[in-house]
């Protein structure tokens, strides 16, 4: 084996089994299955011209020397990010640990309670901090949770406002500009109208519905937002609130003043800056909107033995997505740095936090009282981190500034602002000081310093009084042995893909390299904020570049946005990229976007949000678009089609071999053709959404291109176009990116989550033309080579024209109904077998979608093979008459198996080792089977207060 080759350490196949697959899926050679697969008139004619592969040493090599071009200034631009310390504890042991961040989405709750509870930690800071009743699991960026408020609140409006039409959305000034952008694009399909001013002139009126506030201001001014809701309460007109997460330790929380949602990022809760992300945002609300809450809550429930257990709470509405009256569609979220940023708060504690707090307001303060100690008229009359001053010549500090390696925020030619955080140091603040003397002379009287104690910056209305994080967990855990292994013990609970492969049908859970991952932990890549000069973040630029660049020949397409941090925000993105493409050649009626039944749930989601009429075209028995059908609503539709939405290969897993006369059919009625690619890793190197027709497709980077999952994110969603839409790719309002005519922004940094991109850059590069390819083919074979292995045991729905399964297939688990047996005990099953279920009733009730990926051997296909038939011969021995069998009752905990008491009509050993291999490397759910239905009766979703442990002891 040539060690170097990074293709032989991502693909888990080796040469010396291809030839016992091959047999076992009865073709002779790999180019006969591809052949069998994925229709002729599709495939590419020339393999794709990339760079030759690096090794991974090359790569490691590589990434260092582009990282030295990044400079790396002290950034006190503030506007929603801070350099912030990430405690190295967390760093290890979290971001740079796979049983962190590539486990899945916590659907199994079983086996994810570590995560789990991770999370509920995290939306309790969030709720004690913001003082709100319910916060979700994240969010993917402080303006895209704003822009969620805003819809939420529209969703909830009175009756009589709903009956009104009160359309009319108040958005202070003080807003981030950023987030102003998120707004306008959000709104404008929805009809919403904004309006932006002063939140102290506003007009009440009765033809608002709502009104966001940001706190503090986005210069830093701290204002009392007080008066401001009472009266907004008293006109009926519902208030969110973006605030800083760090000042609310320091200030009165938003909840206390009776707004209705919270907003945020917790960026600075130990998250590098990255060049903009990924973060986590958070979304906190009032317990009434429980129900309209976007994202994922987790909640706590008990388990088959009445024991606390936590889950995702409200989760079959998670699953829909609400399809087609979604306000939201938000699917993948930032729970990698949720946990992370959680876990910043119980390292630190309440008291922790406090200290962190007040040293950075200190530090703003001494700076304040140095610079008007200078001369320099400070104009903030409250703040807390972020001062804002008045200097007559703006230029002459910047290129000051620039010499010494900082940056400010430059708002204007006569005002600066300057935004303190956890990392800035005594000489960082003499540093600035010393950058404002060159205005003048004057020499700085040492008492300053003494002064800054006497200056109350936060006047008393607006001092936080309440307490928070009283709970256990954030008061136990604050030496670093406490911490790891605190770390360790929820890590333990959860299965992820250290353990064994996750086959998770739609989302590919491929290797996520250490050579992919390593460049993560580098401060060159991790602080840099997103709104520097591009000239400081050449390194970057470059590699940005340079995957859009990969991406497009990828793709075949001619433009490619990085900016979506998710899938669903990449068909959002590409939605109203077509949007604004007919628009443009003035076909504004044009709105109908076709999806067929069998869609992902935020397809349809993506196309309400974008102002677009959903209509659903039918699945033939085959699993393929009913073309008939299609032709039939097209012709309808003719004169408004805006887009058809179509993921191939499709959801059930198919090259669908009409493809080119469907998006042909789509183009003569003058619509455009979206294509999802979340199934991008069965086409890449052999197919692409240009050769099938389409426009405009989105890639789940943390999919296809090896970002790990992280437990439900980050995720990074690029769209790639075909010229006719590229000048349309989004921008950002404070730096320039995408096209001509660009529309505005669709996340809040210019280029989405840049720090993961990272991951995809070094798996294309370490890859390469062939290691790509190679992936996709061996994708291909490890799905058709369980499907033969399960053929006869299973009914496998959906195969292409000549039987084939493209890199997933579905299997069908509602004929078991007549033992009793649901897909849910299958699933349940696999974890006493040590693995995590594959998809679970999508697109298909009842069915399981299996994908194993290039990345799993032989040796891990055969176990899950084995385990699959042993349970099927478990499923013929189950009967309806009789629910007390090893599949209702799993999974089994090593506390039953180990109980003194054993009931069950079978034994320990079938229970807990029903297989020789599980012996080897056994891994135990931590709790019994989860109650979903109490536990969305009883929505508990922050941890238990200090109290209640205190009763129970
Ligand atoms: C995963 C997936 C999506 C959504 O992507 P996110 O990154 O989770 O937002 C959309 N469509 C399909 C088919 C998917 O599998």
């Amino acid at each position: 084996m040539k060690t170097d080759v990074f293709a032989s350490r991502h693909i888990g196949i080796r040469e010396e089994d291809l030839k016992h697959m091959l047999k076992t899926v009865e073709v002779d050679t790999m180019e006969q299955l591809i052949f069998e697969t994925i229709p002729d008139d599709i495939r590419l004619k020339e393999t794709l011209h990339l760079d030759d592969p690096m090794s991974e040493h090359e790569f490691l090599n590589h990434i260092q020397e582009l990282s030295e071009k990044n400079k790396v200034y002290r950034s006190y631009i503030g506007l929603g990010y801070h350099e912030s310390i990430t405690p190295s504890v967390i760093k290890r042991n979290i971001l740079e640990n796979p049983g962190w961040y590539t486990a899945y989405t916590p659907y199994q709750a079983e086996i994810a309670q570590g995560r789990l509870e991770a999370l509920l930690n995290f939306q309790t800071v969030v709720t004690d901090l913001t003082g709100m009743e319910l916060a979700n699991a994240s969010l993917l960026d402080e303006s895209t949770a704003a822009a969620e408020a805003m819809t939420m609140l529209f969703d909830v409006r009175s009756r009589e406002q709903k009956k009104n039409n009160v359309l009319k959305f108040f958005v202070s000034e003080e807003i981030l500009p950023q987030t102003l952008s998120l707004l306008k694009t959000r709104s404008t399909p929805l009809g919403i109208q904004l309006v932006v001013g002063n939140h102290e002139t506003f007009e009440f009126g009765d033809d608002f519905y709502g009104a966001i506030l940001q706190y503090p201001g986005k210069y830093g001014q701290v204002h009392d937002y007080a008066d401001f809701v009472s009266k907004a309460k008293e006109n009926n007109i519902k208030v969110a609130v973006a605030a800083d997460i760090l000042s609310l330790v320091m200030l009165t929380p938003p909840g206390e003043m009776g707004v209705d949602v919270v907003v945020g990022t917790t960026q600075r809760f130990g998250i590098p800056l990255g060049y903009g992300g990924p973060h986590a945002a958070f979304f906190a609300t009032k317990e009434e909107y429980k129900r309209n809450i976007p994202g994922r809550i987790i909640g706590v429930t008990k388990d088959t033995d009445g024991k606390p257990a936590m889950r995702m709470a409200l989760q079959t509405r998670e699953q829909h997505i609400k399809r087609d009256k979604a306000t939201s569609n938000i699917c993948t979220a930032q729970v990698l740095l949720a946990v992370m940023a959680g876990m910043y708060a119980v390292y630190h504690g309440p008291e922790g936090l406090k200290y962190i707090a007040r040293k950075v307001h200190n530090k703003t303060k001494i700076l304040s009282e140095a610079l008007k100690n200078i001369s320099i008229q400070q104009l903030n009359s409250a703040f807390f981190d972020t001062i804002k001053v008045s200097v007559d010549d703006v230029d002459k500090v910047h290129n000051a500034a620039e010499k010494e390696g900082i940056n400010f925020n430059y708002i204007d030619d006569k005002t600066i602002s300057i935004s303190i955080n956890e990392a800035t140091s005594f000489k960082d603040i003499v540093a600035i000081v010393n950058v404002f003397k060159i205005l003048n002379t004057k020499t700085i009287d040492e008492g300053f310093y003494a002064e800054a104690d006497k200056v109350h910056a936060i006047p008393a209305s607006v001092q936080r009084n309440t307490p928070f994080l009283q709970n256990q967990v954030f008061n136990s855990y604050h030496s670093e042995t406490q911490l790891m292994r605190y770390i360790k013990k929820l890590e333990r609970k959860d299965l992820a893909l250290n353990h064994s492969m996750i086959s998770l049908g739609s989302c590919t859970m491929k290797l996520n390299a250490a050579s992919e991952m390593l460049p993560l932990s580098s401060v060159n890549w991790g602080n840099i904020h997103p709104f520097v000069p591009v000239d400081q973040a050449e390194g970057y630029q470059l590699m940005l570049k340079e995957l859009a660049k990969d991406l497009n020949i990828i793709t075949g397409f001619a433009g490619t946005s990085l900016q979506p941090n998710s899938g669903a925000q990449g068909e959002y993105a590409g939605l109203m990229v077509i949007r604004a493409y007919h628009e443009s050649r003035g076909d504004t009626n044009r709105n109908i976007c076709i999806i067929p039944a069998s869609a992902h749930g935020t397809n349809p989601a993506s196309a309400v949000m974008a102002g677009m009429r959903v209509v659903v075209t039918k699945t033939d028995e085959k699993g393929n678009i009913d073309v008939i059908d299609l032709e039939e609503k097209v012709a309808i539709h003719s004169d408004n089609l805006a887009a058809l939405m179509v993921t191939y290969p499709s959801t059930h897993g198919v090259f669908e071999s009409s493809i080119k006369y469907i998006t042909k059919l789509i183009h003569d009625n003058g619509g455009q053709v979206y294509m999802d690619g979340a199934n991008m890793n069965a086409q890449v190197g052999l197919t692409n959404p240009a050769a099938i027709g389409a426009d405009v497709c989105h890639l789940n980077l943390h999919k296809t291109f090896a970002i790990p999952h992280g437990g439900g994110g980050p995720g990074v969603g690029p769209i790639c176009v075909a010229p006719q839409l590229v000048p349309f790719l989004p921008s950002n309002p404070l730096i320039k990116t995408g096209g001509e005519k660009a529309i505005t922004a669709i996340s809040a940094a210019p280029w989405g989550s840049s720090l993961a991109c990272l991951i995809s850059y070094g798996y294309i590069k370490m890859l390469g033309e062939r290691g790509l390819t190679r992936s996709t083919e061996i994708a291909i074979l490890n799905a058709n080579y369980i499907k033969h292995r399960l053929e006869g045991q299973y009914e496998v729905l959906y195969t292409g024209e000549k039987g084939r399964a493209a890199h997933e297939m579905i299997i069908d688990c509602r004929p078991f109904k007549a033992h009793g047996i649901e897909v849910t005990d299958i699933a349940k099953r696999l974890m006493d077998y040590g693995f995590h279920a594959p998809t679970v009733s999508f697109p298909v009730a009842g069915t399981m979608m299996i994908e194993p990926t290039e990345s799993e051997g032989l040796a891990e296909l055969d176990r899950f093979c084995d385990a699959m038939i042993s349970i099927r011969e478990e499923i013929d021995t189950a009967s309806a008459e009789d629910y007390d069998n090893v599949l209702k009752n799993s999974p089994h905990t090593l506390e039953m198996v180990t109980s003194d008491t054993w009931e069950f009509p079978y034994s320990r050993q079938k229970a807990a080792f029903p297989l020789s291999y599980v012996s080897d490397n056994k891994f135990w759910p931590s709790v019994r089977r989860v109650d979903d239905a109490y536990g969305d009766r009883n929505l508990i979703c922050t941890c238990a207060p200090i109290e209640e442990y205190a009763e129970v002891e």
